[in-house]
Parts: structure tokens; sequence; C-alpha cells
């Protein structure tokens, strides 16, 4: 590459909060990153901040777009139902072993558009069943991980398609995530990242003092929804806290204030807002209705048959699993970009998740069986994927024990 694509100095202020603020690497830790090839140093740094913060070793786990869905294409048929046994014992041994788990997101949002659905169902499952253990520590805490995006060439033209070059859109993404991310700016990242994360767990509060029965979620693209929430929901959101009692950042960006819905509880349509990206393929102009919990209905004008396979691949993936707040004046939210990527546009969008609940939604649901979480309330599922629905005028409505209705949200922002 002929031109810098990026900022130095903020590319080594975002591995930094990366490494020692999203996993939180201690002393003595094993870490797995798992990597697009295409972003090599960016794993290089991270591997070597890794070290310095005193990571006992760490793995690479190197993948490729244009590999993998040659394979879709081209493998034998059979291929798509299992799930190679080396890479899930490498997860299950590395999070047993108490490692800490980076995932570098940087997809073209289109790189299965062509693959059979049937191959990416199949596959969907099968890896689904395989990862289950790992899956179920990563929900529970029982592991730190966290989720960064690196800029790749098809994901930034994708998003930036005016720009001129593809360098011109790679430099365009990195400053949107560097904006993001808080790295670009006055001051230290770390710095503004704690002043966010205070002013989220604010806002948690309120919520969690109101402990409303139910909200009603309305907007004039058509969401009309009623969600009960579990007698013994929290809300969440500014960063986690780890079963061995580490803070953690799942998701750099975060802007997300979240729960569970009582998984039989919700009532009504909701429509999306933004394209959503599901197995290397777009869904667009999209609507869910449900029923006493369940997915009833639904249709899609881009990509029916990808939603098709996101309801009906994984058992209980037609329950809600997730309600998310997001405010539309919010900082992802006002730099006006569609990423294609759930990591970014959830973070400018309510939302709501399809499949698992965070166990933490629920009071001591971090130790609870999947019998227990079910009973008190919340969806149990091997998967777990969001979508948007957010908007301008979105209004939310709670409903409190003693049938008080307090307006949560108002032209698309807390009113609270
Ligand atoms: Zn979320
Ligand atoms: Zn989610």
């Amino acid at each position: 590459m002929s031109k810098t694509l990026y900022n130095e100095a903020y590319l080594d202020e975002y591995v930094e909060l990366v490494i020692r603020h999203g996993v939180n690497i201690q002393k003595g830790q094993e870490l797995l990153i798992s990597c697009p090839a295409d972003c090599a140093y960016f794993a290089r740094k991270a591997m070597a901040v890794a070290f310095e913060a005193g990571a006992s070793n760490v793995h690479l786990r190197w993948s490729d777009d244009i590999c993998a869905r040659t394979k879709f294409l081209k493998a034998d048929d059979k291929v798509f139902d299992t799930f190679p046994a080396w890479d899930k014992l490498m997860m299950e041994s590395l999070s047993e072993g108490g490692a800490a788990f980076l995932s570098v997101v940087a997809q073209d949002p289109e790189v299965f558009k062509g693959v059979a659905p049937d191959r990416l169902s199949r596959f969907n499952k099968a890896s689904s069943v395989a990862l289950k253990p790992y899956f179920e520590k990563i929900i529970t805490g029982g592991v730190r991980w966290s989720i960064a995006a690196v800029p790749s060439e098809a994901w930034a033209k994708k998003v930036f398609p005016n720009a001129g070059s593809a360098e011109d859109s790679m430099k365009s993404l990195w400053e949107s995530i560097f904006n993001a991310v808080r790295v670009s700016g006055d001051g230290k990242a770390v710095d503004k990242w704690g002043a966010h994360k205070d002013a989220l767990r604010r806002r948690v509060k309120l919520l969690n003092d109101y402990h409303f029965e139910s909200i009603h979620l309305k907007n004039s693209a058509g969401t009309d929804l009623v969600m009960k929430l579990p007698k013994t929901h929290l809300w969440t959101g500014g960063g986690d806290v780890a079963k061995d009692g580490f803070e953690f950042l799942p998701n750099i960006p975060t802007e997300e204030i979240f729960s569970a819905p009582q998984f039989d509880g919700v009532d009504g349509t909701v429509v999306g807002t933004m394209p959503n990206v599901f197995r290397g393929n777009l869904i667009d102009e999209y609507s869910i209705t449900f029923k006493d919990g369940k997915v009833v209905s639904y249709d899609a004008k881009v990509g029916k048959e990808h939603l098709e396979g996101m309801i009906n691949d994984i058992k209980n993936m037609d329950y809600l699993g997730e309600i998310a707040l997001v405010e539309h004046d919010s900082p992802i939210s006002n730099m006006g970009i569609l990423f294609y990527n759930t990591l970014y546009d959830e973070n400018a969008s309510c939302h709501l998740a399809l499949g698992s609940a965070y166990p933490d939604c629920i009071k001591g649901g971090g130790a609870m069986s999947e019998e227990e979480r079910k009973a008190a309330g919340i969806n149990v599922c091997d998967s777990h994927h969001d979508f948007m629905f957010g908007s301008a005028d979105m209004s939310i409505v709670g409903t409190t024990a003693s049938g008080e209705k307090v307006t949560v949200f108002e032209n698309g922002n807390f009113a609270i």
C-alpha cells in the first residue's frame, strides 16, 4: 500500500484499549486471537501488547473471506453437516483453561452471496452444536472476550462506495472506527471510556429502579410491540464483569443498555430499520411478528431465505433473547454511516436479538442451569443474533408493578 491507511498512534491506542480493557488480559493468562489473514498487522500488535500485559501465551486462529467462500462453493456437500473436531477441541481446551478470546472482525458483508442457503444453514447448525460449551462460557461470563473491528477492502468499499480508490475507502473506515471507539480527538481513549461507562451505568440504575413489568415499543416504521420483562430482570450496560471478577468489554464500541424479554411474553410486530448481515448475506426491509413470544410470521424484501435461516436453523431462535436501548442521538448514530457490520450498526440503534438471553439479565442467572434460566423467564438457545429497529421517532413506555406508565423513550431518545 502506498498511502498510510491509518494514524499509527491511534492504532496503537486502539490495540491497547482492546487488549487491556476489552479482554483485560491478566498475568499468566492465555489469549486466542481470531483474525482475518489480511489484518495480520493488527494481530501482531495485539500479540505484543498482550505479552507486555503479562499474557503467558498467545494463540492465533486465522481466517480468510475468500477461502471461506471457496469452501462453501466447492467442498463436498457433507462437509457442511460437520464442524472440524480440532477446531472444537481448541475452543474447548482454551476456554476451559481460562484463556481470553479476542475476535477481530473485518468481514465483507456479502461474502457468501450466491452460496446455497442450505449449505450456510447446515453449517450454522453444525457449528452451534459443536461450539455449545464455548458459547455457554461466552454468554455466562465464564471467559473474558471482546470483538473489535478492523477494515478490510471489501468491507470498506461497501461502507464508502464513493470514496474513490480502495485505499481511500479503507482510510475513511479507519477514521470512522477510531472516532466510534473514542480513540480520535482530545484526551486518552481509556479516560473517555471511563466517563462513558459511568454515563451508561447511571441509566442502567434508573431502569433497574423502575423495574418495569412490561414495555411498549412503537414507531411510524411499523413497530408496535408489547414486551413483558421477567420478574427478576436486570438492565445492564457499559461493560461486563466475568465470573473471575475482572471487568471486560465484550464489544468495542458499546453504546447500549440491555436486558432480556420474558421469552413467552412478547406480542406484536417489529420492523427492521437497517440492513442486517447474517452468515455473509444481507437481509433488508423486513418485519417479524410475535405471539406469546414466538415468531409467527416474517417477511423481507431482500434475503428472506436468510431471515428464514436465522429464525429456523437453531432451536429457540424463534424467541427473543435481548432488548437493547440506544439513543437515536448517540455518537455512532450521529456519524450517519451504515456500517453493514452488527458490531457497529447495533450501537447506532435500538435492537433486539433472536436466540439466547445473556443470563446476567436476570438476578443470579450466571449461576443457573439452562432449565432454571428458562423457569425464570429468559430464552435459552445455542445462538444469538441482533437486528436493529430504532428510529428518530421511537417511543417506549414502561409500565410498573403499580400500573404507573413512564415514558422511557420519546422521539428516539431517552426521556428519563
Ligand atoms: Zn446488544
Ligand atoms: Zn446481542
